[in-house]
């Protein structure tokens, strides 16, 4: 039976195939095919119901979801998860079924004369069957939000969570068979290996959430079918305190964006871009942020845990290694708690005169730990900022219409949020997505529902129109009319 076979372009993979892992994938996506080439994609109403289904059991399952997430960090904060996670892909739903027949709606276009009175429009149709491979940092989220986007489109849908969260991908698991058949949305867990066969299925779109340097081993995997992807991936978001601006403000502010999950987001500030000789005064308001923020951190419920053992290790490799090369450390522990290791609460920590060339200033944090830079003028700053690769996300603090252009003229980002941290990647309205190493694509809102739709060209002939006599054998009534076309 043709549905059953799965043309894996690698060899590589096809051989896999063998396991029981790779029999679960193939099966499937098998389904996911079947559904698409029995009855195509999901209709409008469908589309529709299914989201209200999908938020109606996503509030059902709220407090075991809220569970999930904090075994599978050893604890995270139930706050930062209803926000971040559970209200985020609530919102998404929400907003996408709000707009979605203003989305789906096709769009007429002029036709020139000679093809009149034929009619042309554009439609946006689903992709077919789609795949989406999400990280662990906000696992709901991550999974939910391209899901949705990929389902009011139209669209069959695989997800593989990440492996290092495997309560909430379970979870996750049954909450989507609960509202979606098999030939619609299909979830599959498993290690690497399951994210790395679903990479290579000859998908008709692939959105990824992960880091760079597995985006680009995506990336190659999906070009041997030709598979378009989407590539939200990481980077080293800066954080720029404009000249003159109120430093307490930029200080709590970034506090907050740097600390929300422990620093284990994509867009946190990664590092701290101070006016030169106004340092001291960054780390003194931001150690008292802090300590509002988070007045003890071993039994804080709003203090996030590292995710695990060797992500915290990394953490503090990356402290050694700044400071075994001369750079200054404060390590914020308001209450001066003893700090289990096994517990994976790491102490916000700020470094400065960090040497160039140290890890935490060339790799991606992803961690409460925030290296401070200084720069004497906002050329300096901009130089700073492009001499690493663009950034997911950029952070400026400045009411100075003349600094804000001249930085926002002279740097690229994924996306910016002014005089705050993390807003824009909550406004459902937004395109949310990295340029350069930080990612091609975007979804959220509109965005979204146009990555995994096909802009469909349909022009509707007619009778009558003059571009019907177009044909051979030429002669005088063609040269006529292209005369008349093209002038003389
Ligand atoms: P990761 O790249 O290690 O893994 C992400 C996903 O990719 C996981 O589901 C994993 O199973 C899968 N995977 C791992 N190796 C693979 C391979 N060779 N082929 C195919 N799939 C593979 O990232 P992570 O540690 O889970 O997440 C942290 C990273 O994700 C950070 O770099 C962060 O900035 C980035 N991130 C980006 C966004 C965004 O929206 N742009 C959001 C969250 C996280």
């Amino acid at each position: 039976m043709v549905d059953a076979v799965i043309e894996f372009p690698s060899g590589q993979v096809r051989q896999k195939l063998a396991s029981a892992a790779d029999k679960r994938l193939s099966g499937a996506f098998t389904q996911l095919r079947t559904g698409w080439r029995h009855d195509g994609g999901l209709t409008a109403d469908r589309r529709d119901e299914a989201l209200d289904h999908l938020a109606r059991v996503i509030v059902k399952y709220q407090a075991a979801l809220v569970e999930a997430v904090s075994r599978d960090f050893g604890h995270r904060s139930p706050h930062e998860t209803r926000l971040a996670d559970i209200q985020a892909s609530l919102s998404a739903i929400r907003y996408a079924r709000k707009h979605l027949s203003r989305w789906i709606r096709p769009q007429r276009v002029g036709v020139a004369l000679p093809f009149l009175p034929g009619r042309a429009r554009v439609e946006m149709v689903p992709l077919g069957v789609v795949g989406i491979i999400s990280p662990w940092n906000y696992p709901i989220q991550l999974a939910l939000v391209p899901l949705t986007a990929a389902i009011a489109a139209g669209n069959r849908v695989l997800l593989k969570p990440s492996e290092l969260t495997p309560h909430t991908a379970a979870l996750l698991e049954r909450l989507l068979a609960e509202v979606f058949d098999p030939t619609e949305v299909a979830v599959v867990t498993g290690g690497v290996d399951m994210a790395q066969a679903v990479s290579h299925l000859p998908l008709d779109h692939l959105l990824f959430t992960g880091s760079t340097s597995v985006g680009r081993q995506v990336m190659r995997a999906a070009s041997d079918a030709l598979v378009p992807v989407t590539l939200e991936l990481g980077g080293k978001s800066p954080a720029i305190i404009g000249p003159g601006f109120d430093m307490a403000l930029a200080a709590e502010r970034i506090a907050i964006g740097k600390l929300f999950n422990a620093g284990q987001t994509c867009i946190a500030p990664d590092y701290a871009l101070v006016p030169r000789g106004r340092e001291a005064e960054f780390i003194d308001h931001f150690e008292k942020a802090t300590s509002r923020l988070y007045p003890r951190l071993g039994d804080n419920a709003d203090y996030s845990a590292i995710v695990t053992d060797k992500h915290y290790e990394r953490l503090l490799g990356l402290i050694d290694d700044a400071r075994r090369r001369g750079a200054n450390a404060r390590f914020i522990n308001p209450a001066g708690e003893a700090l289990e290791p096994a517990k994976r609460k790491l102490a916000p920590t700020l470094l400065w005169q960090v040497p160039e060339g140290s890890a935490v200033l060339t790799q991606e944090i992803f961690g409460p730990v925030l290296p401070i830079l200084s720069y004497l003028t906002v050329e300096e700053a901009v130089a700073l900022v492009n001499s690493r690769p663009r950034p997911l996300a950029l952070y400026l603090f400045s009411r100075r219409k003349a600094d804000v252009d001249f930085i926002l003229g002279r740097t690229r980002a994924g996306g910016v949020t002014l005089n705050d941290t993390l807003l824009h990647a909550a406004q459902d309205g937004l395109p949310f997505g990295g340029v350069g190493e930080s990612g091609m694509g975007s979804y959220h809102g509109e965005a979204g529902f146009r990555t995994f739709s096909q802009a469909r060209p349909l022009f509707r002939a007619s009778r009558f129109s003059p571009a019907r006599l177009v044909r051979p054998p030429y002669g005088e009534r063609i040269d006529r009319m292209l005369r008349w076309l093209i002038g003389r």
